[in-house]
């Protein structure tokens, strides 16, 4: 899809290659040429009291091949090694990449109940009225009905609490290619009054979950023995390679501490595509970290396991609250193009995505971390971002950081005495 030299050139060429790999138009190229291309007006209608913008880097993942079609990858993030760890991992993977799949895109919208007389009671009476209820949250959202979307179960959980016994009624909605906020606390607060007619109670909070569970997307990968062995210029024999990652992935799965960094590994890698299709990064942040607890311990989003031939199985599950219309998916100009270079369709397919990268992400962690460490690959950046932190500039910041790439010390004092050895 891009050239062997792509890499190596410069943003400009890049851009080039890209526009013509995802056939931009000239206006869509155009767009990603103009640093910070969100002019002020169009910021200016998506947040209060705009003064400015705030450009990230955006840089293109590679290589990666989900179920059976290669895609373009686009990433906004701050941190240097994530679109080579995805690319990599990504590249190893080949020839049979990703294998995906997803849920409905099915949302949940909790009305909290209080006051009620008789919770048995109260359940019931929802229950006996759910055609009721559905017709008219689906009434709230014309368009979304339209498309396929809308309620499709009402259910009901009591709670115990330190201040008296809750009903909390779920609305479960089809967001189609919506992420869906909006739309479903609309429809939890249309439906209030009908339930507190219900059930006698009052109704208080009426706003959406992120812990999306009716909404997850599943990625597998299998790294061969001899990808993993190469991998390690054959330091390392693949099945090694495989027995090291397989303590990771243990050392993980017991141990939140390991876990939660673990995940915020995946979330380098998700985050970064979310961000760039203009989706909400905080609410796939909160669903993915309380989906990692839900059997009641904070575990690993992913796991793996030896395949019969002992190759490595990577698996990922999260929930994918993200859409391709709503929000500042359809606002911010360049979310659009980035959709377009992805060559995504429908907002499941966007999740199928971001599980498959999430799982990438996680695999280079885990073969960085569980063979020559992680510094390594992030020596040749961070050394540029140190060099820059003692104030280096222009040739000076490549000059400062070759040399203490290749001594291996990289710190800024080690930095200022080279960038003062100089002047
Ligand atoms: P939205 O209300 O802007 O747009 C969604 C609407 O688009 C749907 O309700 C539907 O009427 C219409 N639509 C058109 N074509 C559609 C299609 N093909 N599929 C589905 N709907 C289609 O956005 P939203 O998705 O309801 O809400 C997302 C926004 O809500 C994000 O900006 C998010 O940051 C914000 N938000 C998040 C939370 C949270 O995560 N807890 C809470 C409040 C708000």
């Amino acid at each position: 899809m891009l050239s062997k030299e792509f890499k190596t050139k410069g943003p400009s060429a890049r851009l080039d290659e890209i526009a013509s790999a995802a056939n931009l138009t000239p206006e869509e190229k155009a767009l990603f040429a103009q640093y910070g291309s969100l002019d002020s007006a169009v910021a200016n209608r998506m947040i209060e009291n705009v003064f400015s913008t705030y450009a990230l880097p955006l840089g293109i993942a590679t290589h990666f091949t989900i179920n059976g079609r290669e895609r373009l990858i686009p990433m906004v993030l701050e941190e240097p090694s994530v679109v080579a760890g995805a690319s990599f991992a990504a590249k190893l993977a080949q020839p049979n990449g990703f294998t995906a799949s997803s849920t409905e895109p099915v949302m949940i919208g909790q009305v909290q109940m209080v006051g009620i007389p008789d919770l048995k009671k109260a359940q019931d009476a929802i229950q006996a009225n759910k055609a009721r209820l559905t017709e008219k949250a689906n009434a709230k959202d014309p368009m979304l009905v339209s498309r396929g979307g809308g309620v499709n179960d009402i259910q009901t959980r009591m709670l115990k609490t330190g201040r008296g016994d809750m009903l909390i009624v779920h609305l479960h909605v089809n967001c189609q290619d919506a992420m869906g906020a909006n739309a479903v606390n609309t429809m939890c607060e249309a439906i209030s009054p009908d339930l507190e007619a219900l059930t006698g109670g009052q109704a208080r909070l009426r706003i959406l979950t992120n812990l999306a569970i009716h909404r997850t997307a599943t990625a597998t990968a299998i790294w061969t023995k001899d990808a993993l062995a190469e991998s390690t210029k054959n330091t390392l024999t693949g099945e090694q390679v495989v027995n090291a990652i397989l303590d990771a992935y243990e050392f993980a799965k017991n141990d939140p501490f390991r876990a939660c960094t673990n995940n915020k590994g995946i979330m380098n890698g998700i985050d970064a595509v979310v961000i760039a299709t203009g989706n909400d990064w905080r609410a796939m942040e909160a669903g993915a970290h309380a989906f990692a607890v839900k059997n009641g311990q904070y575990t690993s989003l992913t796991t793996y396991s030896k395949t019969p031939e002992g190759h490595l199985k990577g698996e990922i599950t999260i929930p994918v609250a993200v859409g391709l219309v709503g929000g500042a998916t359809r606002t911010h100009p360049l979310a659009k193009i980035c959709l377009k270079i992805m060559d995504v369709k429908s907002a499941r397919d966007l999740g199928e995505v971001l599980a498959s990268v999430g799982l990438a992400q996680n695999f280079a962690a885990m073969r960085a971390l569980s063979t020559e460490g992680i510094s390594r690959g992030h020596l040749k950046l961070h050394a540029k971002n140190i060099a820059v932190m003692v104030g280096a500039q222009g040739d000076d910041i490549d000059r400062i950081a070759a040399q203490m790439a290749q001594e291996k010390n990289v710190n800024a004092a080690r930095a200022k005495e080279l960038l003062e050895k100089k002047a």
